[in-house]
């Protein structure tokens, strides 16, 4: 077994490295990361400039390249150019923080999962539900196995993915795994607006934490109830329903 291993927090973020370490033994796993924290970079990539990819040492025995690009340009680098072969499993994480319903388009724990999706490989995004220094992250790799032992009966259709966030709670206190669909979360809208030394205005975006919608059957639900969530993500974001009504609207020149 092949294990490409990305984040979106850094080559030197505690959680892919512990990953890293908990799957070497039974995997041959490779590291290709970005060579900084990149969270909130979406699915962007790096078209006007040069890309690099440079062996770093986080681990002995460990192939690990820390790399200027995105998230997805990691996970693009390495499969059209960096590794001699394929990977039968690309992982991205496991992100310091949750991911959940909207916020899957800002992220780059989903973002580079996505790019493993769009060349067919079975993909997954892991995020631990929380920001706190000294979460155990043992429930998310003992997960993270059940996965990868799921994957030869099952694999996983091109295009989609499976998003998955474990609840930051200790490993008696997890009540079990739902299945989900993207949930809601409410961002108080907050802009932090000051003066620099020179008199000009700037912004910080940020503030205040999301406010939850606890609809039954979502990923936010099934977070705050304590479960591991598991939401699979497909790449067409097509609004089926809405075809027949915008054909409605007089768009075609009379
Ligand atoms: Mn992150």
């Amino acid at each position: 077994m092949r294990i490409l291993l990305t984040n979106d927090d850094g080559i030197y973020a505690e959680g892919i490295l512990a990953l890293a370490r908990a799957l070497r033994d039974s995997a041959e796993v490779t590291l290709v990361a970005p060579d900084r924290p990149r969270s909130a970079s979406g699915h962007s990539i790096t078209l006007h400039k040069p890309l690099r990819a440079t062996p770093v040492s986080v681990e002995e025995g460990i192939l690990a390249l820390a790399s200027n690009g995105t998230p997805a340009d990691c996970v693009s680098l390495a499969l059209r150019g960096l590794l001699d072969q394929r990977p039968d499993v690309v992982i991205s994480g496991i992100n310091k923080g949750p991911n959940l319903g909207l916020d899957l388009t800002y992220s780059g724990t989903v973002s580079a999962a996505m790019e493993g999706a769009i060349v067919g490989i079975p993909s997954f995004a892991i995020s631990v539900a929380s920001y706190a220094d000294n979460i155990s992250l043992a429930p998310a790799i003992k997960f993270v196995r059940r996965l990868i032992a799921s994957l030869p009966a099952h694999g996983l259709p091109r295009y989609s993915l499976l998003n998955v966030n474990i609840p930051a709670v200790s490993e008696a206190e997890i009540a079990g795994v739902q299945i989900t669909r993207l949930g809601r979360r409410h961002y108080p809208e907050h802009i932090v607006k000051r003066t620099d030394p020179f008199g000009r205005n700037y912004y910080w975006l940020g503030g205040d934490p999301p406010e939850d919608v606890l609809e039954e059957g979502t990923d936010v639900k099934a977070i705050a109830d304590h479960y591991i969530s598991v939401t699979p993500v497909h790449l067409d974001l097509t609004h089926y329903d809405l075809i027949p009504e915008v054909k409605q609207w007089a768009l075609s020149p009379e």
